[in-house]
């Protein structure tokens, strides 16, 4: 690959991100944009007001390095009372701007130049970079779709046993997971947890989809198993719980020396940031848990209508255990290069996908493979949806 002018040789090979050209390209076309992870509704209005608010009573400067009083303490709550996890809002929580920067700065904070970060192929695209950015090098161990469609991606216990070694740093985990959609079981968790403490590695946890989970099953914290909680930083944002996700706020949770290191590199990267929002993302996280069961359960409908449509247009579909994005298998339509293939869609079915190869170490790995994003409107979905059985439905 040529090289870039001026561009580091740490982000050589790193282009425009992949939601930004799949973006731009929905825009440019007029098609109907499942590509890009956000919602097309505005989440709670409490929040909105809280924010409104906030910036009309004069939260419109600084806030404190770590975040306000306030919003560490609802994140403190907000642990407690769905995972049951405890922290010192004083010393164990960090708030960030989104989860994007707290993996960056943990990355950052965290890494020797060389170190190993083990991490779930295919990953969400800052990964890649933030591990180049830090000096370090990612070690991938691969996601398997399910053989017959149905059931969970795996992995081969193997291949993450022998992704530990003494390089090994951190482990990046991602659950509910994107792009595939996969949900950690407690069991998976588990050797996670025992090659972290046999290898004394950090693990860091992204777990921004922590209540987009469905049919039931529940999210596992891995920080709350076993000898996890002092060598684990839980990350998440507000962005995709509550439906902002250009508001930016993120956290950080975990054992005093760990946050300290991540807060040191956080705060030459953003120093703070969304001073107004910060006291709204605390009131998300204190709504009531009707508003969390309502959310879920509007997903799901939501992926099972986008699910069902996909089929019908030909596709193997993989139902997400998780997350609001659905992957499919596009051999099934007859296609077999997934950037081809999604750079055509617009085109081809008025819709914009994102293609799942992008996310893996080898693009080979998922070249069959495209991602569509559910969390919008049902009438755009089932438009959406019948689009792609007109171009594709036999
Ligand atoms: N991690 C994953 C797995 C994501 O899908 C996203 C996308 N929102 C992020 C992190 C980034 O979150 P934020 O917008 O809060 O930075
Ligand atoms: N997380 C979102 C996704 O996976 C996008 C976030 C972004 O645009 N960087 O689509």
């Amino acid at each position: 690959m040529a090289r870039v002018p001026y561009l580091t040789s740490r982000l050589q090979g790193f282009g425009t991100s992949i939601f930004a050209e799949m973006s731009a390209l929905a825009v440019k076309t007029g098609a109907l944009n499942l590509g890009q992870g956000f919602p097309d509704t505005d989440g709670p209005t409490e929040v909105s007001e809280a924010a409104i608010a906030a910036i009309r009573a004069g939260a419109n400067q600084y806030p404190p390095g770590p975040g306000t009083d306030d919003l560490r303490e609802a994140v403190a709550e907000h642990q407690q009372r769905f995972w049951n996890l405890s922290f010192d809002p004083a010393s164990e929580i960090l708030i960030t701007a989104g989860a994007t920067e707290a993996l960056a700065a943990s990355l950052l904070g965290l890494c020797e130049t060389g170190d190993e970060v083990v991490v779930f192929d295919p990953t969400y695209d800052s990964y890649a970079a933030g591990i180049a950015l830090a000096g370090a090098r990612m070690r991938g161990v691969l996601l398997r779709p399910p053989a017959d469609g149905s059931g969970s991606f795996w992995f081969d216990e193997e291949e993450l046993r022998r992704a530990f070694n003494p390089k090994t740093r951190l482990i990046l985990l991602n659950t509910p997971h994107n792009p595939t959609g996969k949900v950690f079981t407690k069991e998976e968790l588990t050797l996670v947890a025992e090659l972290c403490q046999e290898h004394d590695v950090i693990a860091v946890t992204d777990e921004v989809y922590e209540h987009l989970l469905f049919d039931g099953r529940q999210h596992h914290s891995l920080a709350g198993l076993p000898g996890m909680a002092d060598r684990t930083l839980t990350v998440s944002s507000g962005g995709k719980s509550f439906s902002f996700t250009g508001w930016k706020i993120g956290w950080a949770c975990g054992p005093a020396p760990i946050v300290n290191a991540v807060k040191t590199a956080k705060q030459f990267l953003t120093f703070v940031n969304g001073a107004p929002f910060q006291p709204a993302i605390a009131t998300g996280l204190r709504l009531g848990d009707d508003y969390f069961e309502q959310f879920t359960s509007d997903l799901q409908n939501k992926r099972d209508l986008l699910g069902g449509l996909l089929e019908s247009a030909g596709f193997d579909v993989f139902q997400p255990e998780g997350t609001y994005f659905t992957t499919v298998d596009i051999r099934s339509v007859g296609a077999t290069d997934s950037i081809d293939f999604c750079l055509g869609l617009p085109e081809r079915a008025g819709v914009v996908a994102v293609p799942s190869a992008v996310f893996y170490q080898d693009q080979r790995d998922g070249q069959h493979l495209a991602r569509f994003c559910f969390a919008k409107n049902d009438a755009m979905l089932a438009d959406a949806g019948q689009r792609l059985v007109d171009a594709f439905g036999r």
